[in-house]
C-alpha cells in the first residue's frame, strides 16, 4: 500500500564530496521545492537556489530539480537537493526538508515506493540494489540488464504461456464429461513440455546470474598439505592464508575476495578434511562442511600420489558444485602442466609454487562464472533460483499427473502453484515480509 507523506534522505555516500544530494518524494515536494525557493519550481528544471534554514539564514546554495508525478523515479512528486558534499551542510538541508513537512526515509523506500507505483517489478527493484552493490564490472554489466528488465521480460513471458496453458486445462475441468478428450489432446503435454524446456534454460541463466552478481564461490578442499593455502595465494596474489609444512595449520575457513579480470571470485580455503581429536582444528573440519553445501565450484587440490585415494573428499559435495581436480606440486617430480579429462572431472596439473598451469585454471573459473559465453546476460539472486527451483518441481509434478491419470484437477492445482512461485520473482505475489526483507537491505536513500 502507497504511503501518503513524505519522505527525505541524503542520497549520497557519507563523507566529504564535491557534490552531495538530498532527495524527497511525496506529496508534500513541491511545497518544500517552493518555500525553499520562494516561488513555484518549474519541472525538470535546474534552478540556481538559496537554501536557507527556517530563520532565514543561508545554509547552502545550489541545484533544486523538480520531477512532478508520476514522471520520477518513485512515481510521486520527486525533489532533488544538490548542494555541496558536506556531510553538516547536507545535513541540516535534510533537517529543513523534514522541518517543512518530509521524515526521514527508510533504507530503500525510495525504491520500495517506485515498485508499488509500478515503476518497475520485484525483480528490477533488487538489480538497483545490485548495480549499487556491484563489486566488479561484469557484475554491474548484469544488474543493469536486469534493471532494464532483461530478466523479468523472461518470466513475464513463461508467465504468460503458464497462464495460457492453466486456462486451457481448467477449461477441461468445467466440462468434466470431456475432460477425458481435453487432456488427452497430446497438444497438452507438447505445450507443457515446451514451458518445462524453457524453464530449464531461464534457470540455467538465473544460475549464471546468481553467480555473476555474488561472485563465484569457490571452496577449495583435500587432505593437510596439499597445497590448499598455497593455491588460495597463488590465485589472490597475497599471503593472507598461513602456509606451513605442518599438517593441520590452517584451522578455519579462510576466505579472499579476488578479481579475476572483472568478475568477483569468493575463495574459501577450508581446513584439511580429516578427523582429528584436537577441538579447535574439528570446528574448522565443521566449517568446512558448511562451506562446502553453499559453493558454486569446489577444487580439490591433491598431488599426483594421492589423487586417485583423495576423489574420495569429493562424495560428500552437493550435486550442483562444478568440481575440479587439481594435481599440485609438479615441479617436485618435473611434470609438465596439463589438462585432461577423467572419468566426467577436469583434472588440471599444476603448481602453486611455481604457479605453472595456473592460467588455465583462471580460465576454468572465469567460465565457471559465467563471465565466458556471451551478451544478455543478467543478473539474479538466489530468491529468484529458489522460486524457479519451486516452478520446476509443479511442472514435472504436472506432467506426471496428467500422463499418468489423467486427473485434470490435479494438474491445475499444480499449474497453479507454479504461477504463484513465478509470480514471486517480480512481486505479482509477494508477502508484506518479503518485501520488508528486499527493501531493509537497501542503502538508506535508494
Ligand atoms: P594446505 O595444508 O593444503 O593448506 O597446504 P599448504 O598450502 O600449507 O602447503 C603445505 C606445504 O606444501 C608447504 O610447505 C608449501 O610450501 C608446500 N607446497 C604447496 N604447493 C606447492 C607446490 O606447488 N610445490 C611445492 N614444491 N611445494 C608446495
Ligand atoms: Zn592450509
Amino acid at each position: 500500500m502507497p504511503d501518503h507523506d513524505t519522505i527525505a534522505a541524503i542520497a549520497t555516500a557519507p563523507g566529504a564530496a564535491g557534490v552531495g544530494v538530498v532527495r524527497v518524494s511525496g506529496p508534500a515536494a513541491p511545497a518544500i521545492a517552493a518555500a525553499l525557493l520562494g516561488r513555484a519550481p518549474r519541472p525538470r528544471h535546474a534552478h540556481f537556489a538559496d537554501f536557507r534554514d527556517g530563520e532565514g539564514a543561508l545554509l547552502d546554495r545550489g541545484l533544486l530539480l523538480y520531477f512532478p508525478a508520476p514522471a520520477s523515479y518513485t512515481g510521486e512528486h520527486v525533489l532533488e537537493l544538490q548542494g555541496h558534499g558536506s556531510p553538516v551542510l547536507l545535513d541540516a538541508l535534510l533537517r529543513r526538508a523534514c522541518a517543512l513537512g518530509a521524515r526521514l526515509a527508510r533504507p530503500g523506500e525510495f525504491t520500495e515506493r517506485a515498485f508499488l507505483n509500478g515503476k518497475l517489478d520485484l525483480a528490477q527493484a533488487e538489480a538497483v540494489a545490485d548495480l549499487i552493490a556491484a563489486r566488479s564490472a561484469t557484475a554491474a554489466h548484469a544488474a543493469l540488464a536486469s534493471m532494464e528488465g532483461v530478466f523479468s521480460r523472461r518470466v513475464e513471458a513463461l508467465l504468460q504461456a503458464l497462464v495460457a496453458l492453466r486456462v486451457h486445462v481448467e477449461a477441461a475441468i468445467d466440462f468434466p464429461e470431456e475432460e477425458i478428450d481435453f487432456l488427452a489432446d497430446p497438444a497438452i503435454g507438447a505445450r507443457l513440455d515446451a514451458l518445462r524446456a524453457d524453464l530449464a534454460a531461464l534457470l540455467h541463466e538465473a544460475r549464471r546470474g546468481v553467480r555473476l552478481n555474488d561472485g563465484l564461490r569457490v571452496a577449495i578442499v583435500g587432505r593437510p598439505n596439499a597445497g590448499k593455502s598455497s593455491l588460495l595465494n597463488a590465485l589472490a596474489g597475497s599471503e593472507r592464508a598461513i602456509v606451513t609444512a605442518i599438517a593441520g595449520t590452517t584451522r578455519d575457513v579462510l576466505r579472499e575476495q579476488v578479481d579475476l579480470d572483472g568478475i568477483a571470485l569468493e575463495l574459501a580455503d577450508t581446513a584439511g578434511l580429516r578427523e582429528t581429536e584436537d577441538p579447535v582444528e574439528r570446528e574448522g573440519v565443521r566449517r568446512a562442511h558448511g562451506e562446502l553445501q553453499r559453493a558454486d565450484a569446489v577444487l580439490l587440490v591433491t598431488e599426483a600420489a594421492h589423487a586417485e585415494a583423495d576423489l574420495a573428499l569429493l562424495d560428500a559435495l552437493p550435486p550442483t558444485a562444478a568440481r575440479l581436480v587439481l594435481v599440485n606440486k609438479i615441479d617436485l617430480d618435473g611434470a609438465a602442466a596439463r589438462e585432461e579429462t577423467r572419468a566426467g572431472l577436469p583434472w588440471l596439473w599444476l603448481s602453486a609454487r611455481t604457479g605453472a598451469g595456473l592460467d588455465a585454471l583462471r580460465a576454468r573459473l572465469r567460465a565457471l562464472a559465467g563471465a565466458t559465453g556471451g551478451e544478455g546476460a543478467f543478473s539474479a539472486r538466489r530468491r529468484h533460483v529458489l522460486a524457479l527451483e519451486r516452478v520446476a518441481v509443479h511442472l514435472d509434478r504436472a506432467a506426471e499427473v496428467l500422463a499418468a491419470t489423467r486427473a485434470g484437477e490435479l494438474a491445475a492445482e499444480e499449474l497453479r502453484q507454479a504461477q504463484h512461485a513465478l509470480g514471486e520473482i517480480t512481486g505479482v505475489y509477494g508477502s508484506d515480509d518479503l518485501l520488508g526483507a528486499i527493501f531493509s537491505s537497501f542503502c538508506i536513500g535508494k
